[in-house]
């Protein structure tokens, strides 16, 4: 595939539709020693199962393995590490990469528990996991989803699971963005598969997935978030990560030039399901990799309202992540609208004083709620509590 397209294919098996998708790319055309050591870095968000919407399913992965094997590609590694708050241990049970890993024999890097090293990305310094630098050609796996602090997340972001977690803090004190775009040139993603199945539209946790059954193929991981952005509803300067990462020479957010492929694997499904002789030939042809209207996904802002009630400065995705959907919550619940001031959140507030904050950086504050992150249930619980003795004031 040509590295101005993008390839889509919607079925339901999730591993054989991955290998007919790379079939179709010539993923093996690419990697040009099949000795090479080979990178495969899904999305782990948290110990939440692919179904949610949050990380990647194993079966995608499966699928990519399958078909690198069967090109006599066998040094392959598995690579992530959760967000800070979370346990990688605890997240590859749940999402079933224990089980994936010891069936195909492939080990699992846990990056949590990795060693690092400085590299000079395109003129910034960042701390790398070292296990990237053994791998000769990375497969990166992202989940496309809505993200309350960058709106999407998609190919670029997904790598910041390389990093320690002391790095990732940083990325955000940093203001995310920019790290992000000059992580895309210290970290060479050679190839993007991209779970596209049921991802949530707003929250990078999952909890509302949308379900796609898409996988699609792409080798500019910027047109793939120039892409996830149209399909999001949103424009790319919204996101600002793209353009910085294009304008350092990660590659081309320019959609206008991009051509999307898809085929309807789950059409022919359906055929053949109901004994259809979809057989022949030209029936198989005209169901694959054509180009022609593409997929409308709902319109999902559930979270403007919710950052509306929110001060941020350079809060984890943890702890902000934790925060918003327990707002969605109050809100459900008729409370939300009873809060009296504005939450503050982030590492900017370290040392600060205020009113009402989140997370042991705001262990200055009137109140606050501890633990660095706080879960989501806490900071429900602790924000129920607050604004219950409000209206026992009131009243
Ligand atoms: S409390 Fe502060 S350092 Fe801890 S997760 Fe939240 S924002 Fe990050």
């Amino acid at each position: 595939m040509k590295n101005n397209q993008i390839l889509k294919i919607y079925g339901t098996d999730y591993k054989e539709m991955t290998a007919e998708l790379l079939t179709r790319a010539d993923l093996l055309g690419r990697i040009k020693d099949k000795s090479c050591r080979i990178g495969i870095k899904p999305n782990l968000v948290s110990p939440s199962p692919a179904s949610c919407g949050a990380t990647t399913h194993p079966e995608v992965v499966a699928g990519i393995i399958e078909y690198l094997r069967s090109g006599g590609c066998s040094n392959i590694v598995l690579m992530e590490g959760s967000w800070v708050g979370d346990k990688t241990s605890e997240a590859i049970g749940v999402c079933g990469y224990d089980v994936l890993a010891k069936e195909y024999g492939v080990p699992f890097i846990d990056t949590q528990k990795e060693g690092a090293y400085a590299k000079d990305c395109a003129g910034l310094e960042l701390r790398i996991c070292d296990c990237v630098r053994d791998v000769d050609f990375m497969i990166n796996v992202p989940v496309l989803k809505g993200h309350c602090q960058t709106r999407i997340t998609c190919a670029l972001k997904n790598m910041k699971g390389l990093l320690p977690n002391k790095e990732k803090r940083r990325f955000h004190a940093m203001g995310l963005h920019e790290p992000i775009a000059h992580l895309a040139m210290g970290i060479r993603q050679d190839f993007v598969v991209i779970d596209h199945i049921c991802g949530d539209l707003d929250f990078e946790d999952g909890g509302n997935p949308v379900v796609r059954n898409c996988v699609m193929a792409a080798c500019d991981p910027v047109l793939a978030d120039a892409y996830a952005c149209r399909l999001l509803h949103y424009d790319v300067a919204e996101v600002p990560y793209i353009k910085m990462a294009e304008a350092l020479g990660a590659g081309s957010a320019n959609l206008e030039q991009a051509q999307i492929l898809t085929c309807r694997r789950d059409v022919l499904e359906s055929l053949e399901a109901q004994g259809h002789p979809a057989e022949t030939g030209l029936e198989k042809e005209t169901l694959w990799f054509l180009e022609g209207p593409d997929e409308e996904l709902p319109l999902s802002r559930r979270t403007v309202e919710l950052r509306d009630a929110v001060e941020e400065v350079e809060s984890c995705s943890a702890c902000y992540g934790y925060l918003i959907p327990a707002l969605d919550r109050l809100r459900e619940e008729g409370l939300l609208k009873k809060l009296d001031d504005k939450i503050c959140i982030g590492q900017g507030y370290r040392g600060r004083t205020g009113h009402i904050g989140i997370g042991q950086c705001t262990a200055g504050f009137a109140h606050h709620v501890a633990g660095c992150p706080p879960t989501e249930g806490q900071i429900y619980e602790f924000l129920k509590e607050y604004i219950h003795r409000i209206e026992a004031k009131e009243s």
